[in-house]
């Protein structure tokens, strides 16, 4: 709506000799500052473009989240390992203090000094079952820990491939939208183009190479509005004159004084 109502603004309307007919003229800096704001919109366009198929081509998140879950999961299998090792080796110690057991009861030693001896063993070895046991109940806490954290880590990983699937799903929406409104702003580009003088449409085009895309500049008061330098009293009166081209003496833009 704007545009319509910057375009009626800058509508000049010039009398013919015979005053029966009225023709409607754009001035030549407006025709170049409207195609300038469409190749700024489609400038826009492509840039949003390149960042969002950046984003769609980027895995960070997902690739992290899957690492974690590597992880978590390497750490449950090595604690599970590590607990049946534990579980072992308390098994083993039973069986020895069985054994030592059946040794010292068995009635088969009668020596003083050696059932003395099969009785020590019997309680360093019980003792020892002891260390063994505590290990195996750290082991079991152990394993609870990264069974916690293995489930934590794949419902952390299960959200993120969500949230970044949804993510996706906008920007695709986004870039559709933006493919449709380049298809549009085209479209306006050529009608716009279309009835500039050609030595000025090269002039334009050779600017917007040069000046970082912004080939016309609105006069804002009485300075130009792309490098800010102020206009002499000769270049803004030739600004507004509607049927020439007068650029900015500092920066060499196309000056539009609408
Ligand atoms: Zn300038």
């Amino acid at each position: 709506m704007n545009l319509v109502i910057e375009r009626l603004q800058f509508i000049y309307l010039l009398y013919i000799s015979k005053s029966t007919s009225i023709i409607f003229v754009m001035s030549e800096s407006f025709k170049l500052f409207r195609l300038q704001q469409i190749d700024s919109e489609l400038d826009k366009s492509y840039a949003r473009i390149k960042a969002i198929d950046q984003l769609l081509a980027d895995d960070e998140k997902i690739r992290r989240s899957q690492l974690k879950l590597d992880r978590a999961k390497k750490e449950h299998f090595d604690a599970e390992k590590n607990l049946r090792l534990e579980e072992q080796k308390v098994k083993d110690q039973r069986i020895k203090i069985e054994r030592s057991q059946a040794a010292l009861y068995g009635g088969k030693v009668s020596n003083p000094k050696e059932l003395q001896d099969l009785q020590q063993e019997s309680e360093s070895l019980k003792k020892y079952l002891s260390i063994l046991e505590d290990q195996q109940l750290e082991a079991m806490l152990a394993l609870d820990d990264a069974e916690a954290g293995y489930v934590e880590a794949a419902e952390a990983h299960a959200t993120t491939k969500t949230q970044v699937a949804d993510q996706k799903a906008e920007l695709s929406e986004e870039k559709t939208e933006l493919l449709q409104d380049i298809e549009r702003q085209k479209n306006e580009r050529n009608a716009a183009s279309a009835n500039i003088v050609p030595a000025e449409l090269s002039i334009y085009e050779a600017l917007r190479k040069q000046k970082k895309g912004i080939a016309v500049a609105r006069v804002l008061d009485k300075t130009c509005g792309a490098c800010g330098s102020t206009l002499s009293a000769t270049i803004f009166s030739s600004a507004q004159v509607p049927t020439k081209i007068t650029r900015c003496s500092t920066c060499g833009r196309i000056l539009y004084a609408g």
